[in-house]
Order: C-alpha cells, then sequence, then structure tokens
C-alpha cells in the first residue's frame, strides 16, 4: 500500500498528496511498481488498503474466541485492581462478629439467623466477577509460578495453573448454560472448581504473595486460592488433621500454640 502511495506521490496522481517519505516503501515501491501504469498501481494501492482493514477487523472478531482475548481484557483488569495494600486479606464479617462476641466486645443478637453462613468458594458461582476477569485476563506467562515458593520447593502448586483451571471451568459452565443443558439459576453438573484444583495445591499456599508481586497484568491467584481455602476448613470443616491444633490453639488461647497461660501473660506484670 505504501509502495504504491509513494509511486503515485511521485507521479503527482490524484488524492495521493504528499507525505514525506517512508523508510522501506520509498525504495521498495518503485522497484515494484514502478513499471506498471498509474491505474494498476492505484489497484496495489487500493488493494493493500483494504486488506490491512480486513486483517484487523477480521483479527478483532477473532480475539474474542483465540487466547488473545487476554490483550483487550488486561485494560479493565488493570484499571479494577486492588488498590489496598497486597498483605491486605478480605476480612469476613461474620467470623469478625463471632470472634467479637467471644472476646467479650460485642453482644449476641437474639434475632440472628439460626443458619450457618457459607464461607468461600467452591465454584465459579461463588466467585467474584473480577476473580473471573482475572481469570481471562491471564498472558499465562508464568511468572507468577516462577516465584511461587511453594512451587520452587517442589509442592504440587502452580498459580498460573490455578488461573487457568477457573478459566476452564468458567468455560465448561459457559458452554453448559449457552447450550441449554443448565441454567444459571439451577446449575448442578456434580462438579466443582476442587475438581479441577486439589487439596494439596491450596494447602501448598504460603500466602506470601509473591504471585501477586509478580504478575504483570495485576492479577491475584492469592485471593482465588483463599476462598477455596476457607470454603474447605469453614464450610466443609475439612482440612488436614494436622492443621486442627493450630485451629482448636487460636480458638482457644488467641494463639496458633497450644499455650496454658494467658497469651499475654509475659508482660511485666501492672
Ligand atoms: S501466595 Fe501462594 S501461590 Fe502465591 S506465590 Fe505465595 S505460595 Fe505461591
Ligand atoms: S503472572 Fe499473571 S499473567 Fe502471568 S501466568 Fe501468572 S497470573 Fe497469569
Amino acid at each position: 500500500m505504501n509502495g504504491g502511495d509513494q509511486v503515485l506521490q511521485s507521479r503527482g496522481a490524484e488524492h495521493y498528496g504528499p507525505t514525506g517519505a517512508f523508510a522501506v516503501s520509498s525504495w521498495l515501491g518503485p522497484v515494484l511498481f514502478g513499471g506498471l501504469g498509474d491505474g494498476a498501481v492505484v489497484a496495489v494501492e487500493r488493494f493493500g488498503w483494504w486488506l490491512h482493514l480486513f486483517t484487523v477487523f477480521g483479527f478483532l472478531c477473532y480475539l474474542p474466541y483465540s487466547k488473545h482475548l487476554h490483550i483487550l481484557l488486561a485494560f479493565p483488569n488493570t484499571w479494577y485492581a486492588r488498590l489496598t495494600p497486597k498483605g491486605e486479606m478480605a476480612n469476613m464479617p461474620d467470623v469478625q462478629k463471632e470472634v467479637r462476641i467471644m472476646m467479650g466486645l460485642e453482644q449476641p443478637d437474639p434475632e440472628a439467623p439460626a443458619e450457618v453462613p457459607e464461607f468461600g468458594a467452591n465454584d465459579v458461582f461463588s466467585l467474584s466477577w473480577k476473580n473471573l476477569l482475572q481469570a481471562y485476563s491471564c498472558t499465562e506467562c508464568g511468572r507468577c509460578t516462577a516465584a511461587c515458593p511453594a512451587n520452587l520447593t517442589g509442592k504440587k502448586l502452580s498459580p498460573r495453573k490455578i488461573m487457568m483451571d477457573v478459566r476452564d471451568r468458567a468455560e465448561e459452565v459457559g458452554a453448559a448454560i449457552a447450550a441449554g443443558r443448565q441454567t444459571q439459576e439451577n446449575y448442578a453438573d456434580g462438579k466443582s472448581l476442587f475438581d479441577y484444583i486439589t487439596p494439596e495445591e491450596i494447602h501448598a499456599c504460603t500466602t506470601c504473595n509473591a504471585c501477586v508481586e509478580a504478575c504483570p497484568v495485576l492479577i491475584n491467584p492469592l485471593d482465588i486460592i483463599v476462598q477455596l481455602r476457607r470454603y474447605e476448613i469453614l464450610t466443609q470443616s475439612a482440612g488436614p488433621a494436622d492443621w486442627l491444633p493450630m485451629f482448636n490453639a487460636i480458638e482457644n488461647n488467641g494463639a496458633a500454640w497450644a499455650m496454658s497461660e494467658e497469651r499475654a501473660a509475659w508482660r511485666a506484670p501492672g
């Protein structure tokens, strides 16, 4: 297109005003098209112009169906990225309330509903739209996994895989709803995110945030890991047996270690 344009400019053709020299097309144009008549060069230039346009539009149409979708989604994903300190975890108001009642800072509400709320997430339905947007924005570059200390020490955890698993599950759910096999309101295919992500993976996470720091598009794989773990521990009452003494100690003593003394008793009297 530019080669033909340069030739036509040099001939003073109508509609082809001077644009200045192009680095490559200024010498390639005359070499390729210098021997053609004006009409043929205009045809070459117009063909090149439409080819550019259809290539760009064609790629835009293909984009949502390809792995390159992350190029577009990286913008909204970065815009909606969390601005609070990375180490700050999302609070669970129900648990906080229980702890405050336990410590005598709040009185129990006699009117409160008796049913136990569900904690964490076990499927894409209980993840937030931001978690799902992040799953689709992942470029699969692997920087998070390269920085993950659990992965580096041979544990079965890859934050990159966590993001890809969430996306795969979202794809599966979306395809079933689109095909009319399931409805969004009553979705039940007998599967969950735990069919993609094993407990061994989520137990290996040290919540160090290295993956969050490493991600070039501000994705937070840790948030999903923490939500899965909260579901497993708090909603399913499952989890590794050797974690139970720690949970009991926190509940009874307010510390991770089983201490017979009050936690603050070491302080100077008074
Ligand atoms: S927060 Fe968990 S997944 Fe992320 S780098 Fe640390 S150990 Fe790995
Ligand atoms: S660093 Fe970010 S973009 Fe790269 S694989 Fe991990 S989550 Fe995806």
